[in-house]
């Protein structure tokens, strides 16, 4: 696996600089842990002049635009992602480890997502009209905020950048992105992207760099009123409290401990095919994974014995072959902490069965894993892995596995699979998590809402729920005839 990648500066004011003070980080690959290139490191004076360049913008150009020259921007940027799939897909493997099958999916995905949000402008921000008799019509309309702080995680960078920057675009914001330090290539590539396109200087910025620095002098920016932010469930809660005093509007999508639960009746082929995805794709570095299995004790042996078969299967390799299905995980550091786990669930008295990975291998690779004998109690359980790793547990009636499904402090998704109509809709609508799926495996519908409840998440994206965070809706009243006023001092 070999690519030559030329280091990484910032784009600010729609021009690609270096860092004011001139520091770089290294960019590690996780297939070799040998540096790939080195990464302009932001502080706070380059996120000043990216705000500022954005600031600019929303008042000026980008400001001016009729809608329909707007979107035309926004049709164009999915026409060169469109274009560029092919070789977007192999950086993306390359930087994070993620299969290359399953990157080329996630690229035509960014590239959609900007053709949705333009649809989605063009037809549903709509404002509500109130009839008040023959006295009032009171209306809304959605205007957009100003500039848009974008913070993004590293677990499928390029699909969850656009999955932000498009609404926010869009719909009229400008924007300063920071991308994760330990996936900062497609970040690049975006901006180059959007140059090409030829956005108006200062819609899109970049600014590289550590969450620390760049990222906490975005989220404290006097004149940046809004940050989503996509990442783990501590980082948004420190997040919020910087972000405190200047009165920012958050969208929060957090972490997940999602639970899968198969009944007696479900149909067991599916729901295994379900649960093996699931949990193993993105190499299992995924927010929504179904990281807890529930399974019935009266299938339970025998589901456990097919995924067990399963896991022995599953080809680790290079991210780059187009037949691999589990790549090595994006950090020495986030590879230590999973590992850390597999030792933890041996130390809480649970069996860890681990499938293969490639032998005198540097890269950063965690065999597909199942926990037998786990307990709902244990940090195993309780915690965020993030990486190939499964706790089975069984269960003996609704009730219970309804209570153990919820007994977690996440609420993200969840997973439910049986053939009795009933029941599918009375569990899911019983389990605490933003998104639920029966009889079916993580499939999005880009109309619906996103987001997680309890500590995975505030508020929620997608659809026509982002205009209600991108946006601001105005009332407007307007008397239609001489109402009453009092006539205090007349
Ligand atoms: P992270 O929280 O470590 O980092 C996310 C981003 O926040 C990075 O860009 C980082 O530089 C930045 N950051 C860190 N500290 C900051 C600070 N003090 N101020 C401002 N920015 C800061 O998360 P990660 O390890 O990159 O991603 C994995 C996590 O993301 C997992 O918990 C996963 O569940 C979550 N995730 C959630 C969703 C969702 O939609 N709910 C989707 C994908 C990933």
């Amino acid at each position: 696996m070999k690519q030559q990648v030329k280091d990484v500066p910032h784009y600010i004011n729609g021009k690609f600089v270096t860092t004011v003070q001139e520091e770089v980080f290294e960019n590690i690959s996780p297939f070799t842990n040998q540096t790939i290139n080195r990464v302009a490191s932001g502080n706070k004076a380059d996120i000043d002049l990216a705000v500022d360049a954005a600031k600019k913008a929303f008042y000026g150009e980008w400001g001016q635009l009729k809608i329909k020259e707007r979107l035309a921007y926004i049709y164009k940027i999915a026409d060169v992602i469109d274009e560029h799939i092919d070789e977007i897909a192999p950086l993306e493997s390359f930087d994070t480890g993620l299969p290359i099958s399953q990157t080329k999916k996630m690229v035509s995905r960014a590239a959609y997502n900007f053709r949705f949000y333009a649809e989605m402008v063009a037809t549903r921000m709509v404002g509500e009209a109130y009839q008040v008799d023959d006295e009032f019509l009171n209306y809304t309309i959605h205007k957009p905020v100003g500039v848009a702080g974008l913070i993004t995680p590293w677990n499928a960078p390029f699909m969850l950048e656009t999955w932000k920057l498009a609404p926010a675009l869009a719909t009229g914001n400008t924007v300063v992105l920071k991308p994760a330090e330990w996936s900062p290539l497609t970040a690049n590539r975006l901006a180059e992207i959007i140059d090409k396109v030829g956005l108006p200087d200062g819609v899109f910025n970049v600014v590289h760099g550590y969450g620390e620095t760049a990222g906490a002098a975005l989220v404290s920016h006097p004149d940046v009123p809004l940050i989503s932010f996509t990442g783990e469930t501590t980082t948004g809660s420190e997040i919020m409290k910087n972000g405190a005093d200047s009165l920012k509007r958050f969208s929060m999508e957090l972490g997940g401990k999602s639970p899968i639960i198969v009944f007696e009746d479900a149909d067991v082929e599916r729901a295994l095919d379900a649960c093996t995805w699931g949990i193993f794709s993105f190499n299992g570095e995924r927010c929504t994974a179904n990281s807890r299995l529930y399974v019935h004790e009266s299938i339970a042996s025998t589901f456990i014995e097919q995924l067990k078969e399963r896991i022995f299967n599953i080809k680790v390799g290079d991210p780059l072959n187009e037949n691999t299905q589990v790549g090595p995980l994006i950090h020495k550091e986030h590879y230590e902490n999973v590992r850390s786990y597999l030792d933890l669930a041996k130390e809480e008295g649970c069996e860890v069965i681990s499938g293969h990975a490639p032998r005198n291998s540097e890269g950063n690779y965690v065999p597909p894993t199942l926990i037998l004998h786990a307990k709902n109690n244990m940090r195993i359980v309780q915690e965020e892995i993030f990486g190939p790793v499964i706790a089975a547990m069984t269960f003996t009636d609704e009730a219970e596995v309804i209570h153990l499904a919820n007994d977690v402090r996440y609420g993200l998704a969840g997973y439910v699979w049986t053939k009795d109509i009933q029941r599918g809709h009375r569990v899911a609508q019983a389990i605490d998590s933003g998104m639920l799926w029966v009889n079916a495996q993580n499939v999005r519908d880009l109309r619906t809402p996103f987001g997680g409840s309890k500590h995975s998440g505030i508020g929620r994206e997608g659809g026509h729920y982002a205009f209600d965070f991108y946006t601001e809706t105005q009332i407007i009243h307007v008397a239609l005839k001489d109402h009453y006023i009092p006539q205090f001092g007349k």
